[in-house]
């Protein structure tokens, strides 16, 4: 695993050494692990490189404060709490973050459908791109599931898994010696052939799998970083952009420890019920006898409902 090589992490050493002066307000937390690399699958990672605000700056932005708008610590807790309940949302679009995110262009493909952010990609019609390519590890490799049809269902038997790695590690090889044969170039950036001129990085780069590494610079406002979140954390969300989302999680606790903790309140830890769950629910506090047929819900929206308040799944009538 190379998450970042020696000359990077120089670079990086570097600009965590100057130091700045500023009156803005700061994130203590966040500021012990900017610009550091938090690996995320095998070569990937995400790095905070930039942020502005605080939940100080919610508060301050909520109030329409001139100086620092904060008061006792119980008060600006209770405010953020509020705040996210009711999705009274601007004051958390004042703070923003910009991540350096390297990732499989698998999982940028779905990253990049969230719209309400700034991309900057790396640049393969320029750069040449490295020899970095996902491989699942075993324990992550599952059968299609029978219910969710775009998710992985239970884990393959170890020989299947690692025929699948195998044979994937075998292509993306076979696809990275096009490449090269393609730009006519080898690693050390000599011609391969002195016969050939060499295809442009543009038209090369399109051979390579939905398995190799890009790299971009992404800048989203906290309210639009937390319905990225909610949709990538949450376990429908394909593994490896939840392992993303599970590490900017991190991030996000670190950065605004009040919005962190109401957000995981009202919002992972919350539910969206409809109106048929509402009403079924309410005739179970009043006592009544349940089954899921009187119930009009889909069996889909009646597993999610028994996963969530914890009663038998299949169409069972009993509260655990
Ligand atoms: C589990 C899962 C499965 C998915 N499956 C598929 C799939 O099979 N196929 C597929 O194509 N996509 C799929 N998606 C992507 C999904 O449909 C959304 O495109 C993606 O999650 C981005 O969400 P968003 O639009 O809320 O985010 P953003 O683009 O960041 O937008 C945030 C909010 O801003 C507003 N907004 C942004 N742009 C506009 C606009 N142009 N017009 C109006 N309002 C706007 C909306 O309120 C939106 O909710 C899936 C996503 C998840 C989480």
């Amino acid at each position: 695993m190379n998450h970042v090589t020696a000359e990077q992490k120089k670079e990086i050493d570097e600009i965590v050494n100057e130091q700045a002066l500023t009156s803005r307000f700061t994130s203590v937390g966040l500021e012990s692990i900017l610009y550091q690399p938090i690996p995320v699958l095998d070569h990937g990672f995400i790095r905070v490189v930039d942020y502005m605000g605080t939940d100080q700056s919610i508060v301050q932005a909520a109030r329409v404060s001139y100086g620092r708008g904060t008061r006792k610590t119980s008060e600006d807790e209770a405010l953020i709490n509020y705040l996210i309940r009711h999705s009274h949302t601007t004051p958390f679009e004042m703070a923003e973050i910009k991540l350096h995110v390297k990732l499989p262009i698998f999982v940028a493909r779905q990253w990049i459908r969230h719209r309400t952010a700034n991309v900057n990609e790396y640049s393969a019609r320029y750069s040449i791109l490295d020899k970095e390519f996902y491989l699942p590890s075993h324990n992550n490799i599952g059968t299609q599931d029978s219910t969710n049809r775009q998710g992985r269902g239970s884990a393959v038997e170890q020989a299947e898994g690692e025929e699948f790695v195998s044979m994937l590690r075998a292509a993306s090889e076979q696809a990275h010696e096009f490449y090269r044969r393609s730009l006519n170039e080898n690693e050390e950036g000599q011609p391969k052939s002195n016969k050939k001129r060499g295809i442009a990085r543009e038209l090369a780069r399109i051979g390579l799998p939905l398995n190799y590494y890009t790299q971009w610079y992404w800048k989203i406002d906290l309210h639009n970083l937390m319905g990225f979140l909610r949709l990538r954390s949450d376990k429908h969300a394909q593994l490896e952009i939840r392992m993303y989302a599970d590490a900017i999680l991190e991030v996000l606790e670190k950065w605004v420890p009040l919005t962190f903790k109401a957000f995981s309140e009202h919002v992972l830890g919350g539910a969206r019920l409809s109106a048929t769950a509402v009403a079924f629910l309410r005739k179970q506090l009043a006592g009544q006898a349940f089954q899921r047929s009187d119930s009009k819900l889909s069996v889909r929206e009646w597993n999610e409902l028994a996963e969530t308040f914890g009663f038998r799944s299949s169409s069972s009538n009993s509260l655990r």
